[in-house]
């Protein structure tokens, strides 16, 4: 619910609408359009303040709120969020690439793909130490000791990192490590893990499931922000289709029609996307076309002998062209990139 409040609205009757609304239980979102203020009740049964706030001074309105999903959404909050993570901004003009291994494997696979992605303009490294694979029988990452491998790479490079966590019970172990931690689109309704990630220091990168819409992708960013966390960016990976020669579907759509109603930035995944190689570079142009605030996009040093999404994987030489192609993008959509 939105209590719009006057013009001639003064701060001591603004100030007592956001004490009625917090000391009815609810919590209270304020934001300025166009010189009118918006006060937003978030919670359960927020509807039973409609009478108490509509009698109360300075208030001009109170209607429904027309999105589930308050915290995130561009109603209550309409300028665009920017995360910060050290020196990267996502969210800003520059493009934000985040790039390296499906996995982390070694320690010179994880050095060696952090100085290459660094070298050709990329601004975070990405890497797995914890995998949620389909086969029980797959590589299941190297869990602490890939963390210690990407630490290492970020004192190296100067990149900061960001890594899947699958569980709850690693979210103090992954925070000691990691920049950014990442959700995977096989736990977007692990509703237990988003209030966890909800409720630690680092900001999360949040995957679109493989069957989710896009309201629930944004649902899934209200729990981890109502947990506590307001540093959230979303991803749109590819959704399950019909089409058997791609991986994933890309939804280009995604991108402009989340940008248009949450005021998180939204990064686009062409790797899982698709998970061919030489289809990788048009999906990240195309994402980019669309507005989106960055990429997420896989390299290895040696794709031959990754021991994950192999097929899907950047030699270093493709991502260094993927880089240069991009700069054109980015440039006709007002950006800058590397
Ligand atoms: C990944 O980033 O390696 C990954 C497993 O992605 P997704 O959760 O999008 O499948
Ligand atoms: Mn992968």
């Amino acid at each position: 619910m939105i209590a719009l409040l006057s013009s001639s609205c003064s701060l001591a009757d603004k100030a007592n609408v956001v004490r009625q609304i917090e000391g009815a239980g609810f919590r209270v979102v304020v934001s300025d359009l166009g010189g009118q203020c918006r006060v937003g009740v978030v919670g359960q049964g927020a509807e039973k303040l409609v009478a108490l706030l509509s009698d109360l001074p300075g208030v001009e309105d109170v209607r429904p709120m027309a999105a589930p999903y308050p915290l995130v959404s561009r109603e209550c909050h309409p300028e665009s969020t920017v995360i910060k993570i050290g020196k990267v901004r996502i969210g800003a003009d520059r493009l934000a690439v985040i790039a390296g291994p499906c996995a982390v494997e070694s320690r010179e696979q994880i050095i060696t793909a952090a100085r290459y992605v660094r070298d050709c303009g990329g601004e975070m490294l990405r890497g797995g130490a914890f995998k949620p694979r389909t086969s029980p029988y797959s590589f299941q990452g190297l869990e602490k000791e890939g963390l210690v491998l990407l630490a290492e790479a970020r004192a190296e490079t100067g990149l900061p990192v960001v890594t899947e966590i699958v569980a709850a019970e690693d979210v103090d172990l992954i925070v000691e490590y990691a920049d950014m931690l990442q959700i995977g689109a096989r736990n977007m309704q692990n509703f237990r893990l988003l209030k966890a990630v909800g409720d630690q220091p680092r900001p999360v990168l949040l995957k679109r499931g493989l069957m989710a819409t896009m309201e629930e992708l944004l649902l899934a960013a209200e729990y981890i922000v109502a947990a506590g966390n307001p540093r959230v960016v979303l991803c749109e990976r590819g959704i399950r289709s019909y089409e058997p020669a791609t991986r994933n579907t890309l939804d280009v759509a995604a991108i402009p029609w989340l940008k248009a109603r949450s005021h998180l930035p939204v990064i686009v995944d062409p790797s899982h996307a698709c998970g061919v190689r030489e289809l990788v570079q048009p999906l990240a142009m195309a994402g980019v076309a669309a507005g989106a605030d960055g990429i997420i996009v896989e390299t290895h040093p040696k794709p031959e002998e990754a021991l994950s999404d192999r097929e899907q994987a950047l030699s270093p030489g493709d991502f260094a062209a993927l880089m240069g192609q991009l700069a054109a993008v980015a440039a006709a959509m007002g950006r800058t990139c590397a």
